[in-house]
């Protein structure tokens, strides 16, 4: 089985860390900034950085709509902070015309943890992923307010005033993390990623690209 593709969605944000994770992982990570790149990937990376900002450029670059068309089509996909925010379909403290690619069934609060604590590290225990918790670093990070039905919590923050807010969250082929595993050296949560991305090329019978706009449907 050849290495599953993946693509970092790079516009804006740390791009290069998530490119070495996935590769630490056994993908094949490439950097997405055009339609056409994003057409030959088999899963896709949304990184941190500034959620207003990566999403005015995705605009700009043409990749808006087909970011999400793919997601739409069953693109996996994983968000990390600005990311989590790009893939949520609800977004408080955001400009009112703020869009997002959207795909996740949640509200998420932009810079939910408020000043005092901009930025923070803890120990986070995820679901679907083993070995114990994870040291899991916050930057103006969101967490989800809200989450429906089909949203699968994933992980929560265990103490310290934010004690029980939810911080990685799992719909089908998305996730999405508060935080930022790809600073820690930490690879578990790119390791559950590139693995629901193997799984749905091989559940695609004709190993056509998602990522590509040829009128298939979401499974
Ligand atoms: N606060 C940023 C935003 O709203 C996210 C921060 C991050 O990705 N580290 O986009």
């Amino acid at each position: 089985m050849t290495a599953p593709v993946i693509g970092v969605l790079a516009l804006q944000g740390d791009v290069r860390e998530h490119l070495a994770a996935l590769r630490a992982q056994g993908a094949e990570p490439v950097p997405v900034r055009r339609p056409e790149e994003l057409a030959a990937v088999d899963g896709l990376v949304v990184p941190g950085g500034e959620s207003t900002t990566m999403v005015k450029l995705a605009d700009r670059f043409g990749l808006l709509e087909p970011l999400r068309a793919a997601v739409r089509r069953g693109l996996p996909a994983y968000g990390s902070c600005a990311g989590m925010i790009l893939l949520a379909d609800r977004v408080l403290d955001a400009p009112a015309d703020q869009q997002t690619i959207g795909g996740l069934d949640v509200t998420v609060r932009r810079n939910a943890f408020g000043r005092q604590i901009d930025s923070f590290e803890s120990r986070v225990e995820l679901a679907g992923v083993p070995g114990g918790p994870l040291h899991a670093v916050f930057i103006r990070a969101p967490w989800v307010e809200q989450a429906g039905p089909a949203v699968e919590v994933l992980g929560r923050v265990v103490g310290g005033p934010a004690d029980g807010k939810i911080v990685a969250v799992r719909q089908g082929r998305l996730v999405a993390t508060s935080f930022h595993p790809e600073l820690t050296g930490d690879t578990r949560v790119h390791a559950l990623f590139v693995d629901l991305v193997r799984a749905a090329r091989d559940a695609d019978p004709d190993g056509a690209d998602l990522g590509a706009d040829d009128g298939g449907t979401q499974p």
